[in-house]
């Protein structure tokens, strides 16, 4: 088996889930690339190795169970175990889409991705998760989740919307729950901030390389660290 830190963060051929695997390769980790698109994957790939990163594409569509299970067997075959899995990968559909918008339709599209997709890939890595001493699993969620938030006179997290938002929810949902099952693996949720990316037509005001810190900082906890919870940059979120 590898001694060396192995990684995986889905959805890292740009945007936020790009700099993370940039700096969980800047902490000396090998990191595998996860890019449904095998080109795009390439590039991200040529751009982190010409920038020092110890890193692999891994052809993964987190929607395909195919691909997925192809994406286990490489990391299974070439190292053996996992350390690091970054749930980063998603859609944002129609975003916002009112909830009186809604489709069943619309719904299965993005929730095959944020939720589904973060299911396939944590079940089908688990085992090799497992084999590791120090696992740690990351789901990127959102502020937008927070019923805490939503719920707060602050129009600030005062979008309506029926689909992603909701979906994140449900990936919070799942992460206390994977945490409170996988007792030897800390699994929590990051909130990256408002990040100026394709998802939002980059309207963001923060750079992706800030809001990849939390998700690179839960990646990287020490053995006391929490599990089970949400987090950004200033600290703990409330649900
Ligand atoms: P982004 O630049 O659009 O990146 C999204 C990534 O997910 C891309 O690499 C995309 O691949 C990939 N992806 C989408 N569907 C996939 C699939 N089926 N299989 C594999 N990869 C897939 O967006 P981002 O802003 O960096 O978002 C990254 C994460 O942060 C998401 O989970 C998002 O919900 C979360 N987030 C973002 C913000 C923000 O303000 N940007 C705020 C809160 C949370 P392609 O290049 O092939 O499309």
């Amino acid at each position: 088996m590898s001694e060396k830190t192995i990684a995986l963060v889905t959805g890292a051929n740009k945007g936020i889930g790009y700099e993370i695997a940039a700096g969980l390769a800047a902490v000396g980790m090998t990191v595998g690339v996860g890019a449904r698109d095998p080109r795009r994957g390439e590039e991200a790939v040529a751009r982190l190795r010409a920038n020092g990163a110890d890193a692999f594409l891994v052809p993964l569509d987190v929607t395909d169970d195919e691909s997925v299970a192809a994406a286990a067997k490489l990391f299974e075959e070439r190292f053996g175990h996992l350390d690091v899995l970054v749930n980063n990968a998603a859609v944002a559909g129609q975003w916002p889409t009112a909830p009186s918008a809604t489709t069943p339709e619309l719904l299965e599209v993005v929730m095959d991705t944020n939720v589904k997709g973060v299911i396939r890939v944590t079940n089908a890595l688990l085992p090799l998760l497992r084999r590791s001493a120090r696992a740690r699993i990351v789901n990127q969620s959102s502020h937008l989740a927070s019923m805490a938030l939503q719920t707060s006179p602050d129009p600030a997290y005062g979008d309506v919307d029926g689909v992603y938002t909701p979906s994140k929810a449900f990936l919070n949902a799942l992460t206390v729950q994977y945490a409170n099952e996988l007792t030897g693996i800390k699994v929590n949720a990051s909130c990256p901030g408002y990040v100026a990316t394709e998802f939002n037509d980059f309207q963001g005001h923060e750079t992706p390389a800030n809001g990849a810190k939390i998700a690179i900082e839960l990646a990287t906890l020490p053995d006391d660290g929490p599990t089970g919870g949400l987090f950004d940059s200033a600290g703990t979120v409330p649900w």
